[in-house]
C-alpha cells in the first residue's frame, strides 16, 4: 500500500526524507531495483514532456485560473522515495502557505522545478480544457499518451511498495 498523504511542513519533509535516505545509504544492494524503477519513472516523465508542452501551450496562455496552487505543489512520501532514489536534493520548502494560494514553485517564468522533479499530484493533474485537447488527438496518439501515464504510475507504485517492504523489514529487525 503506497502512502499518498502529502507532507505539509519543511520539518516533516526533512524528517521523512532523512528516514528514506537512511535506507538507500544503509541498504544499497537491496535498494538497487528501487533506483532502477525511479530512473524508469524519470525517463517516462521526460518522454511525455513534449506532448504536455504541446497541450499546455495551447490552453494555459488563455487560462484565467492557474492550477498552480500550493495544494498541487506538495510532495508525498512516494515523491521523496523517488527523489532520494535518484540522489536528488529536496527543493527548499516554505512553511505556512495556504493550499489555495499560488504555488511556491511558481515564478514569473513558470515553474522553477523541472517536470521530473515536480510532485506526482502536480504532474498528473489535468483540468477540463487540457482533457479536451487530449480528446481531440488522433486515437493512436491518445492511446500512446495514456498508456505512458499508466506505465509511469504503475512503476512508481512498484517503486514505493518495494521500498516499504525493505523499510518494514529493517524496522522489524529493529
Ligand atoms: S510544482 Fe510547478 S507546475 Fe506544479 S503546481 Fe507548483 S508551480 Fe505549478
Amino acid at each position: 500500500m503506497v502512502v499518498t498523504a502529502t507532507l505539509t511542513t519543511s520539518e516533516e519533509l526533512r524528517e521523512v526524507y532523512r528516514d528514506v535516505r537512511f535506507i538507500f545509504e544503509s541498504y544499497p544492494r537491496e535498494a538497487e531495483n528501487i533506483r532502477r524503477l525511479a530512473l524508469e519513472v524519470k525517463t517516462g516523465i521526460e518522454a511525455t514532456d513534449p506532448l504536455i508542452q504541446e497541450m499546455t501551450s495551447e490552453v494555459c496562455p488563455h487560462c484565467k485560473s492557474s492550477n498552480c496552487t500550493n495544494l498541487n505543489g506538495r510532495f508525498d512520501w512516494c515523491d521523496l522515495i523517488y527523489l532520494a532514489a535518484l540522489g536528488l536534493e529536496l527543493p527548499p520548502f516554505r512553511d505556512g502557505l495556504r493550499d489555495e494560494e499560488p504555488c511556491q514553485f511558481l515564478s514569473e517564468r513558470g515553474c522553477i522545478l523541472t517536470r521530473a522533479m515536480r510532485p506526482h499530484r502536480c504532474n498528473w493533474w489535468y483540468c477540463e480544457p487540457l482533457l479536451e485537447v487530449i480528446e481531440k488527438w488522433p486515437p493512436r496518439k491518445q492511446r500512446m499518451f495514456i498508456s505512458s501515464i499508466e506505465k509511469i504510475t504503475q512503476t512508481r507504485k512498484r517503486m514505493c511498495n518495494e521500498f516499504k517492504e525493505i523499510q518494514d523489514g529493517v524496522r522489524k529487525a529493529g
